[in-house]
């Protein structure tokens, strides 16, 4: 397979389609820092495009027509799209699948404390990082906390121009002799993660303990009363996710790459979502799921582990062909799904950890990798080299460029993916994706040219009869 930089190929309509994709894609990172903000904002742009909730249909007890559209949510963390097709749906749909939570540091549920005259967040990360990353960098606060009473209160801080911003320090260069001898992984450990949030005392101090006086602590509390109307046992019930403060942006003199937080796989969501929105009157039956908790083995109710796709397609096919249980298994069986994922993409600055020919490039397209996994393709999906020719058909049909590819190196390391889940139910399943640099660091990077080359393709795919 030739490399070739796709910038070169482009025509002017090229171009200015991939303005347009990529502003609208800077546009949802900055909206989606979260899964639950990534599932709002999809419901949002769902309706937008008369997706209706599944819950109403199911209750007005309507039966399907091709070109109806419908969304389900599972705990506000995962959501899937259906559009129904001219052909029943129990012979199989066309579903492109990626995952919409991204490695971040969570805030604990017993957080607060205060340390020398600073409070702090206690905190405990999520999905696989490089610790000392996260350190001196400025930092927001997304999430929720619930309270008792059944009120959701949504946080979001640390975005705004005159909001603040919070940061997780680091020692000094000068005392850091000892520090940086010690190994990469130990050099900030995970305990040490704690997010400073104020150094001002409270003013009235008659209410605090006489022996434990935390009057920082305690004025943080306060304003946390008077922002949000919260207490700190309601941290109990809270889920506040520490990311990267700050939007998307174009990366390079030329604007041809994008530098954003939680690209992994935001990117293959958000790419998968415009062509699942863009593509109308299908012959197949199209699905787009995004879900959460890839990035800590699929578990959970809201993970791809969760029967969550299962028991809403079941509700498909009774609002459809019939309450059947033959009819389901068919419709997953002869399914077939690009499981879309971020790729490794070379890095010239790190070449040793790659074997150039089986690499992903920056702008040469949409990744295809036949298997993940690692030592021996462990724990991968290994496609079937049949549904790979077919796909090949398609894409170039399409005038799709597109890559294969694996992630690094034989040894070298290795990851999964949602695909080998997907999978079990017998359908054809393969790992796509589009390639990123700095994979998991507080900012990623892609390139737009291949954000374009991935709305084509899975465009392709869900056309595909
Ligand atoms: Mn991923
Ligand atoms: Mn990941």
């Amino acid at each position: 397979m030739k490399k070739e930089n796709l910038w070169l190929s482009y025509q002017d309509e090229d171009k200015k389609e991939i303005n347009r994709i990529s502003e609208w894609y800077k546009k949802c990172l900055d909206g989606g820092k979260t899964e639950r903000e990534c599932t709002s904002l999809t419901v949002e742009m769902a309706k937008k495009h008369g997706y209706h909730d599944i819950k109403q249909v199911i209750e007005e007890g309507r039966k399907l027509q091709p070109g109806d559209k419908l969304y389900a949510v599972q705990m506000q963390k995962s959501v899937v799209l259906f559009q129904i097709g001219r052909e029943p749906v129990s012979h199989g749909m066309n579903i492109l699948g990626a995952h919409i939570d991204s490695p971040r540091i969570d805030v604990k549920q017993n957080p607060l404390y205060e340390k020398e005259g600073f409070a702090y967040f206690d905190t405990h990360y999520y999905g696989g990082i490089k610790k000392y990353q996260w350190t001196t960098i400025p930092l927001a606060i997304h999430g929720i906390v619930a309270k008792k009473d059944g009120t959701v209160v949504n946080i979001a801080i640390g975005e705004k121009e005159d909001d603040p911003v919070f940061v997780i320090t680091d020692l000094l260069v000068h005392l850091a002799g000892e520090q940086m001898a010690k190994k990469a992984t130990e050099v900030v450990t995970g305990e040490n993660l704690d997010l400073l949030i104020g150094n001002c005392p409270i003013e009235n101090t008659d209410d605090l303990e006489k022996e434990e006086k935390e009057a920082v602590k305690a004025n943080v509390l306060e304003l946390l009363t008077d922002m949000y109307g919260i207490e700190e046992e309601d941290f109990l019930s809270a889920e506040l996710e520490i990311v990267p403060s700050g939007k998307a942006r174009d990366c390079g003199f030329d604007r041809s790459m994008v530098l954003a937080y939680g690209q992994d796989d935001r990117i293959c969501a958000f790419t998968s979502l415009f062509a699942m929105l863009e593509v109308e009157a299908p012959q197949r039956t199209l699905c787009c799921l995004l879900v959460d908790k890839e990035e800590i083995g699929s578990v959970g109710a809201t993970g791809m582990h969760s029967r969550f796709f299962e028991n809403t397609v079941a509700e498909l096919l009774a609002m459809t062909e019939g309450d059947s249980q033959l009819l389901l298994r068919r419709a997953l069986m002869k399914s077939r799904m690009l499981s879309s994922d971020v790729s490794a993409a070379f890095d010239p600055l790190y070449p040793n950890v790659f074997e150039k020919k089986n690499t992903a490039f920056l702008a040469n397209g949409v990744t295809f990798n036949k298997y993940t996994g690692s030592r021996g393709k462990s724990g991968s999906n290994d496609a079937c080299a049949e549904y790979i020719a077919e796909l090949r058909n398609v894409m170039d049909e399409a005038k799709v460029t597109y890559q294969f590819a694996e992630l690094g190196k034989v040894d070298a390391g290795g990851g999964g993916t949602i695909a080998y889940i997907m999978a079990k139910y017998g359908m054809n399943v393969i790992d796509s994706g589009v390639a990123v640099l700095n994979m998991h660091a507080p900012y990623e990077v892609s390139s737009k040219a291949d954000i374009y080359e991935a709305v084509k393709g899975y465009k392709a795919f869900l056309q595909w009869k």
